[in-house]
C-alpha cells in the first residue's frame, strides 16, 4: 500500500519511519526540493495548487493524508475526487482559521478563550472594550510558532497595533493567566474507535515549543477525562480519521481549548519511545483502516526540541534511555532541526536524567530547571 503525504517536513519523515515496518510505502508532495523526506522516500516537488501535479501524484495511491496543516483546502478537495483523503478536508479547513476553530469549540460546548473578531482598526477599539487588556491579537490564518501574534498590554500598544496590524482577519483573545499549557493527542480509526494519549505539559520560549513532559506531572484522572471528552466531541463532529492534537490552557483547575492541529503534533514526539504505540504509527493505522494501537505510556518522558543547532551526539547518548532524532534539515536559527527524548521508569529517575544532560541543554531556553523541579516532586 502506498500512502501519499502532503508536506515533506519532519512530521512526514517520522510518519514514514513508523510506517515501513507495517509494509507501507510513501510518496510525498512538497514545494521545496530540500524537504527532509527526500532522504528516505519518493518526493514530488510541486506547488500544492498545481492540479496537474496533484493528479499525477495521486496515481496509484491507496490514500492521501497530510503532515502540514496549511495545505490549501482546495488541494485536499481536488485529491478527494481521485483517492480517499483523511483526516477529512473539513478538519483542515476548520483548523486553518481561528474563527472557524473557535466556532467549532463553542458549538461543541468546549470552553475556549474569550475572543472578539477584528476586521479593521475600528473593530480593534470595540474588541478591546469587550475583552479588556491585556489581550492577544492573532491573525486568523497562517500563524505558527508565535508568528502573527501581538500581546497588547496598554492603550499605547492598542494605538500602535492599529497602525501596524496587517489587513487580514484577526481575533483578539483575552490574555489567559494559565497555570500551564497542556495538549492532548487523540486518534480515531475508520471504524470510529478512539484512543487518547495522556495529557502532555508543554513549555514554550519565544512562541516555540521547547519541552514536553509526558504524562503531564500531577495529572489527575478528572483533568484527563475532561480533555478526552473535548477531543472525542471534536473527532466525532468532524467524522475525523487520524491523529488530532488540541492545545489547552489549564486555568483554575479547568481546561480552555486554545487551538487544534489536524495532524501528528510536536508535543507527541515523545510517544516514539515513551508509549506502547507512537502517534505516528497510530495515525497510519487510523488512516489505513487498521485497529488503533495501545496509547499507554512507558514510564515518564521528556521531549526537548532542537532549534537551529544540534548537540554533541556522543555526550547525549551516554545517558541511559536518551534518544536523538535529527531531521536532516540545514541548520538555521529558529528552525526545528531535531529533538531528543529522555525516558525513565519513574518521575524521580527522569528528574535525575534531565539533570545529567550536557551543558548544551542546561541553557535557559530549554526550560529544564522548572521541568526538573516538577519531575522531582
Ligand atoms: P498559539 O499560536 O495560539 O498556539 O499561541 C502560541 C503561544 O502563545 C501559546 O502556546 C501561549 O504560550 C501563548 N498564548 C496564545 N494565546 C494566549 C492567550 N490568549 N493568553 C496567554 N497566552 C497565550
Amino acid at each position: 500500500m502506498t500512502i501519499g503525504i502532503l508536506g515533506g517536513g519532519q512530521l512526514g519523515y517520522m510518519l514514514a519511519l513508523a510506517g515501513y515496518p507495517l509494509d507501507f510505502h510513501f510518496r510525498f508532495l512538497d514545494p521545496s526540493p530540500q524537504a527532509p523526506v527526500g532522504r528516505i522516500a519518493t518526493r514530488v516537488t510541486a506547488e500544492y495548487t498545481d492540479f496537474e501535479a496533484l493528479e499525477k501524484f495521486a496515481h496509484g495511491l491507496a490514500l492521501v493524508t497530510y503532515e502540514f496543516e496549511n495545505v490549501p483546502v482546495e488541494a485536499a478537495r481536488f485529491l478527494q475526487k481521485i483517492v480517499p483523503v483523511c483526516p477529512p478536508p473539513q478538519a483542515l479547513e476548520t483548523a486553518q482559521d481561528r474563527r472557524s476553530e473557535k466556532a467549532l469549540f463553542q458549538k461543541l460546548k468546549i470552553p475556549t478563550t474569550e475572543f472578539a473578531v477584528v476586521d479593521s482598526a475600528s473593530d480593534l477599539e470595540n474588541a478591546v472594550r469587550k475583552i479588556g487588556l491585556p489581550a492577544v491579537l492573532k491573525t486568523c490564518r497562517l500563524g505558527y510558532d508565535g508568528k502573527g501574534q501581538w500581546v497588547l498590554r496598554t492603550s499605547e500598544d492598542v494605538q500602535r497595533a492599529k497602525t501596524e496590524i496587517p489587513a487580514a482577519p484577526l481575533i483578539l483573545e483575552k490574555f489567559v493567566n494559565f497555570s500551564r499549557e497542556l495538549s492532548i493527542l487523540a486518534a480515531r480509526a475508520r471504524s470510529g474507535e478512539t484512543a487518547f494519549y495522556p495529557l502532555v505539559e508543554n513549555h514554550h520560549r519565544g512562541g516555540i515549543l521547547r519541552l514536553s513532559l509526558a504524562p503531564a506531572p500531577h495529572l489527575t484522572p478528572e483533568l484527563q477525562l475532561e480533555a478526552e471528552a473535548a477531543a472525542r466531541r471534536v473527532l466525532e463532529a468532524l467524522d475525523y480519521v487520524g491523529v488530532l492534537a488540541i492545545e489547552l490552557f489549564e486555568c483554575g483547575g479547568r481546561l480552555l481549548a486554545n487551538e487544534m492541529a489536524p495532524r501528528v503534533h510536536n508535543s507527541g514526539h515523545w510517544s516514539i519511545e515513551g508509549a506502547v504505540t507512537s502517534q505516528f504509527e497510530n495515525h497510519l493505522r487510523a488512516v489505513a483502516g487498521l485497529p488503533l494501537g495501545d496509547t499507554r505510556t512507558l514510564g515518564h518522558s521528556a521531549m526537548l526540541n532542537l532549534i537551529g543547532e544540534l548537540p554533541d551526539p556522543a555526550e547525549l547518548l551516554a545517558i541511559s534511555d536518551a534518544h536523538l532524532h535529527v531531521y536532516g534539515k540545514s541548520l538555521r536559527p529558529g528552525r526545528k532541526v531535531g529533538h531528543v527524548t529522555l525516558r525513565a521508569d519513574t518521575q524521580a529517575q527522569l528528574a535525575q536524567r534531565l539533570g545529567q544532560l550536557p551543558p548544551f541543554f542546561q541553557r535557559e531556553e530549554f526550560c529544564l530547571p522548572a521541568a526538573v523541579a516538577k519531575s522531582a516532586k
